[in-house]
């Protein structure tokens, strides 16, 4: 289930862009939505309130969370996907 306030966070969250790219000083990048595995609270559970906008490079791709894993992305950018979602709640308010 998907309730309408997840669903209105979500466009909102995919409307920042990618969150790395952010990072790296190109705002815009048109993103999909990741959902931390960290978070993921077991069967069911909803954590659409805690997705981060990732272009398909950095979701899927090489250099990417699901690329890397939750070890070597941190190795890789120097920051995890939770400072990532910190910066996405923060650009919220
Ligand atoms: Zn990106």
């Amino acid at each position: 289930m998907t309730t309408l306030a997840e669903k209105k966070h979500m466009s909102r969250v995919a409307e920042l862009g990618c969150a790395v790219c952010r990072r790296m000083g190109y705002e815009g990048t048109p993103a999909e939505l990741h959902h931390p595995r960290a978070l993921a609270g077991g069967w069911g559970r909803s954590s659409h309130m805690d997705v981060i906008p990732l272009c398909p490079e950095h979701h899927r791709g090489a250099t990417g969370l699901h690329g890397l894993g939750t070890k070597g992305f941190p190795k890789r950018w120097g920051f995890t996907e939770l400072d990532l979602l910190e910066d996405v709640r923060g650009l919220l308010g």
